[in-house]
């Protein structure tokens, strides 16, 4: 097994996934997003290498801290799909610890992937960002239709199997950009209709990333865009209230 790219490793995370968490951010990415925030990590093969083994060691020390937190591992980026097989050694290495797994993904990948995780992750965060094709590639630089039919393929898999594992859909809210009304009509609909949803992660936009995009792009296509805020996330819940989503920000 080669090396894998790790941007960064953040050993008291409590914004991504339950309880006190270890959040590795690996490197490499298949979307270009324009409002994401470490854009660095979109870059392949950059970043500190680890092998399976020596990412292991680093982060085992902190298991009594998830044990006493209800926490564990998030599997983050960047896109962990983007070093699929590497990321899975690291998993299955941390499944035979009995630790709680988080995957942060936008998911785009391909379904043998998604397969191959299956029976290691208790928590899929999946990061969608528009329904609306044309849309979506505007933001993201590429299509929305195998992100989509992705979600689908693993709730069925998730339902199918009878895994325990969970689905959470989180969503920027940008304002001015993905807050109109139909795309959180159908942002509800979308969660309403996943069997294994655990719940809806509204995010606030925030510009703090710009920097890094000055730096490495040149630009940053968002500058006139205020950072959203939790009136923001609220006009949110109240559209979505009939639906009886478990909803959080
Ligand atoms: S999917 Fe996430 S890490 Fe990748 S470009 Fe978009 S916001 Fe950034």
């Amino acid at each position: 097994m080669k090396n894998g790219y790790v941007h960064s490793i953040e050993s008291m995370g409590t914004l991504d996934g339950p309880g006190i968490r270890t959040v590795i951010f690996f490197q490499g990415c298949p979307l270009k997003c324009i409002f994401c925030h470490n854009i660095d990590t979109n870059i392949p093969n950059q970043g500190k290498q680890y092998s399976v083994d020596e990412l292991f060691e680093k982060v085992i020390k902190n298991k009594e801290y998830w044990e006493q937190n209800d926490g564990g591992i998030t599997l983050s980026g960047g896109e962990p799909f983007a070093q699929p097989e590497y990321v899975l050694e690291f998993a299955k290495k941390l499944k035979d610890k009995d630790i709680h797994i988080v995957m942060d993904t936008c998911l785009k990948t391909t379904k043998k992937n998604i397969e191959s995780f299956l029976r290691y992750i208790d928590l899929w965060m999946i990061s969608i960002k528009e329904f609306d094709n044309k849309k979506h590639t505007e933001l993201t630089s590429s299509s929305n239709e195998d992100i989509l039919e992705n979600v689908k393929f693993l709730d069925d898999k998730i339902s199918e199997l009878n895994l325990e594992s969970n689905i959470r859909i989180r969503f920027v809210v940008i304002p001015g950009i993905t807050d109109y009304d139909e795309l959180i009509e159908k942002l509800g609909d979308f969660c309403y209709n996943i069997n294994n949803f655990e719940s809806l992660e509204l995010l606030p936009y925030w510009s703090q990333g710009k920097n890094k995009w000055y730096e490495i792009y040149g630009e940053y296509k968002l500058e006139n865009v205020r950072d959203g805020t939790k009136e923001d996330l609220q006009k949110f819940e109240r559209k979505l209230k009939h639906l009886n989503l478990n909803i959080k920000y």
